[in-house]
């Protein structure tokens, strides 16, 4: 047998096992133990069907071990993906997906939670969010740039949330007022959400979700009443002191814990990957 052949198999053996031992959540995850009082949630996850890599049962999985009760599966313009997550949890039990979009509009990207049907991306970001509220869901800003900030100004029109940068600094809480007084809205919450592709930055930043039970519709009315705080990869908070001191630590994972989980998973699957590679070249050199 050709000496790639066994090496590559091996590879690939190992990989899967390695990757499938990290998998496994290293602690009972407090998941659904104590609904009313924080719902750990990341509200922007990509699934396959958009460009996401895990199937929902896949993402079901890994919310599981990574402790959050609540993720919404916001796909690039289809709701598909976020209903059958949704079937999902409702036949397994917690972590709740809830079905969402990602709405990409060319100059920014709107995060529609708790839809039923697509919206089309052909609409303006104010028709967008209208959308949105007719379908009983909430708006987020999804990675919000300084056009995207701009545009809702000159649109006169207020997500409900908006997305923490991706970079290191904060939507300037100026930008948020001119915001909200143009649309004539009350105050906008902060979200922090992973949006997740691929590896497993899945949680890595998340919500803490006050809500009365962890139902759908509980964490929509939950989300509308700005009953929310978001906490960054750094540990910092945003959102009302009074739900922060409410806030179990429980309930967040140490950044560092996952940037461990990021790195080691990302070589136990490249390992399986080469090992994958291998195998069919060196069975096609074989034959
Ligand atoms: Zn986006
Ligand atoms: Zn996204």
């Amino acid at each position: 047998m050709h000496r790639g052949f066994v090496v590559s198999s091996f590879a690939l053996i190992f990989g899967m096992a390695a990757g499938t031992s990290l998998a496994w959540p290293d602690s009972p995850a407090p998941v659904g133990q104590s609904p009313t009082d924080a719902l750990a949630a990341d509200l922007h996850v990509h699934a396959f069907l958009s460009d996401g890599v895990l199937s929902p049962f896949g993402l079901w999985w890994l919310a599981k071990r990574r402790g959050l009760d609540v993720i919404a599966i916001t796909n690039h313009n289809g709701v598909t993906g976020g209903k059958i997550g949704a079937r999902i949890s409702k036949v397994l039990g917690p972590p709740l997906i809830i079905p969402g979009q990602e709405v990409t509009l060319a100059q920014l990207h709107i995060l529609a939670i708790g839809i039923s049907s697509t919206i089309s991306t052909k609409l303006s970001p104010r028709a967008v969010m209208a959308e949105i509220h007719r379908q009983g869901g909430v708006a987020i800003l999804a990675h919000p740039r300084d056009r995207a900030i701009q545009l809702l100004i000159a649109e006169s029109a207020a997500p409900d949330g908006i997305e923490r940068r991706n970079r290191d600094d904060d939507p300037d809480a100026s930008a948020l007022d001119r915001i909200r007084e143009q649309a004539h809205e009350g105050p906008i919450f902060r979200a922090a959400n992973s949006d997740y592709h691929w590896l497993s930055s899945l949680g890595y930043q998340r919500n803490l979700i006050f809500a009365d039970s962890a139902s759908t519709r509980a964490v929509i009315m939950a989300l509308r009443q700005r009953r929310v705080v978001a906490v960054d990869s750094s540990g910092l908070w945003y959102g009302d002191r009074s739900f922060v001191a409410r806030a179990p630590s429980t309930k967040m994972r140490s950044p560092s814990s996952c940037a461990v989980a990021t790195s080691r998973d990302a070589l136990t699957r490249l390992c399986a990957w080469l090992g994958v590679f291998g195998v069919f070249a060196f069975r096609a050199r074989r034959a």
